[in-house]
């Protein structure tokens, strides 16, 4: 038996033989030609052709894993159409005459190489987006096929790196599980996977020489390791462990309708997180509370302009409809660092998890502000919406974004457009300085909502983006948790709520911590909700012993 290790990405255990998946490079015949016009118009032809192709391909993953994840497939049709890259090919067609498939295989390498060599992790993992695109118009203007699996049986696939459109195209009944030797947790891939619900490692020092095409595996995606050719006895204990994982989720379903109590009767409620309103089905199928953080910024990633009032009031009302009266926390935009939108025209910044991002953009540029807080007082007429306002580091942005609402609120009585006098506004508390200072900013603000995902980093100094760093990242260090507790203490001492909606709060580790500390609420992903469910129903504060020194 041989094992192999890499970074575990999404649990399950998936038991089979392993299926190596065969890249469709093209081997470029003919480099030179001397008729550039005629190149220029292939090129074209089957850059609409790749486009066409795309959006087939964004059609299915809006079926298999959600429009925020099949967004990727919107981001590759833009690349397509980006004039840097049509412009970047046709110069190599007329000044070096050369065919189109070598223009295009030279503006690949370009563009890789570019986005590899850039500091921020997304931009890096981009490249492998780059390279999908091109070989995608490489393969039309060669007429060859695109890359394929053998097999016909589920299989666990291994694979160099797999291509976001490479993951989505395999029919998902024939994946027990990914395994790569290359990818970032950051990948699209690595996500896609996550929302397909299969066991995923990726990072593992596995050959990929053929040598193990067809040999029975085991993959355990819960500690990243994959098994070659195991004996019965650990398929056996494998097997069982599987069978226990499924056990337990449909135990979990019974959990729906019920209350977060715990046994000594401390209620907590229960929000999910969600990127779009698509979404709301796995909120609503969870047995969520509400929405806790819905991450508006997403809307702003799937155009290549600044999404209008009237699109964004749609999709807020939505959300306000679909969840019958529960509550939606609508976070306003929260763009900059590694979350970037072109249009925007954000300079380059040295350090862009410090710089211009989230409310600092909104607080710089009004209109873009204005027209968000526009759409989301004209949903509130709809359900409860709640507003919530992200990187908040003083009193004085508080009260800032507090002048322009109320410009906002004015122009909506003005023109007679009716919105709800009493949404609830709150701030994230997701950079120490505001942890600090939460004794004043409750004062101004209905509730808080720790961001546990920045507020590690910028307690820590390690940047979210960066695993090189992952050795000195300590996600129960005292330091966060201590300004957890100050928070929520603080928050309490105001009259006000505290509740967490980073990856934190879904920690069943520190389940008991956050009871015990008095957390009102927990936001996370929607598969979360039922695990946390049962953790609260099972414990007694009362009998609580911890093991921080809070
Ligand atoms: C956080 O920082 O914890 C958070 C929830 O926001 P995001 O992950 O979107 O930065
Ligand atoms: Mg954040």
């Amino acid at each position: 038996m041989d094992k192999y290790t890499g970074k575990s990405f999404f649990g399950g255990i998936a038991v089979g033989r392993i299926q190596m998946f065969k890249k469709g490079r093209q081997e470029i015949k003919q480099i030179k030609s001397n008729d550039p016009e005629r190149e220029i118009a292939r090129f074209n032809e089957a850059r609409e052709k790749a486009v066409e192709e795309l959006e087939n391909l964004y059609k299915k993953a809006l079926k298999e894993v959600g429009k925020t994840n099949a967004a990727i497939f919107k981001i590759h049709q833009m690349m397509l159409n980006d004039i840097n890259y049509t412009k970047s090919v046709e110069d190599f067609i007329t000044n070096q005459g050369v065919t189109a498939e070598f223009a295009v295989a030279a503006t690949r390498d370009n563009f890789h190489y570019m986005f590899s060599e850039m500091d921020n992790e997304y931009m890096q993992a981009r490249s492998v987006d780059i390279r999908d695109v091109s070989e995608r118009v490489i393969r039309i203007l060669c007429n060859a096929k695109g890359s394929t699996m053998d097999s016909k049986i589920p299989s666990i696939i291994v694979a160099d790196d797999l291509a976001p459109s490479e993951t989505v195209q395999i029919d998902k009944d024939l994946i027990l599980a990914f395994v790569t030797v290359h990818g970032s947790c950051n990948s699209h891939t690595a996500i896609l996977a996550r929302t397909m619900n299969i066991p995923a490692v990726i990072g593992a020092d596995i050959p990929i020489d053929g040598s193990i095409n067809g040999r029975m595996a085991i993959v355990d995606g819960y500690n990243g390791v994959i098994y070659i050719d195991p004996d019965s006895e650990l398929v056996q204990k494998m097997q069982l462990k599987q069978e226990k994982e499924l056990r337990k989720r449909s135990l979990l379903l019974k959990l729906k309708g019920k209350e977060n109590v715990t046994l000594d009767g401390k209620k907590l409620m229960l929000y999910a997180n969600i990127g779009n309103a698509d979404d709301l089905a796995s909120v609503i199928e969870n047995d969520a509370n509400g929405v806790g953080l819905f991450r508006s910024e997403f809307i702003y990633f799937e155009k290549n302009r600044f999404p209008t009032e009237e699109e964004q009031f749609q999709i807020y009302k939505t959300t306000a409809e679909s969840l019958s009266g529960k509550k939606a926390v609508i976070r306003t935009l929260d763009i900059g660092a590694d979350k970037q939108a072109g249009y925007f025209n954000l300079d380059r910044e040295e350090n862009p998890a410090m710089g211009l991002r989230a409310i600092r953009i909104c607080l710089t540029n009004h209109e873009i502000f204005k027209t968000q807080l526009r759409a989301l007082y004209r949903a509130s007429a709809f359900g409860q919406i709640a507003i919530m306002y992200p990187f908040i580091t003083s009193v004085e942005e508080v009260l800032e974004i507090k002048r322009i609402s109320s410009e906002v609120k004015k122009e909506l009585d003005e023109q007679k457009i009716f919105y709800r006098r009493d949404v609830e506004e709150g701030i994230m508390i997701e950079t120490p300085a505001a942890a600090l200072i939460s004794d004043k900013l409750a004062k101004e603000v209905d509730f808080f909502s720790i961001g546990t995902n920045d507020l590690s980093q910028y307690a820590m100094a390690i940047d979210r983006q960066n695993s090189k760093a992952d050795r000195f990242f300590n996600p129960h260090h005292l330091a966060v948790l201590r300004m957890i507790k100050m928070v929520v203490d603080n928050a309490h001492k105001n009259g006000i709520r505290a509740g967490i909606c980073g990856e934190l709060g879904s920690d069943l580790e520190l389940t008991e911590t956050f009871l015990k500390i008095g957390v009102d609420e927990l936001s996370v992903s929607p598969s979360m909700i039922l695990p946390l469910r049962d953790k609260i129903r099972k414990t007694d504060t009362s009998k609580i012993i911890l093991e921080f020194d809070l």
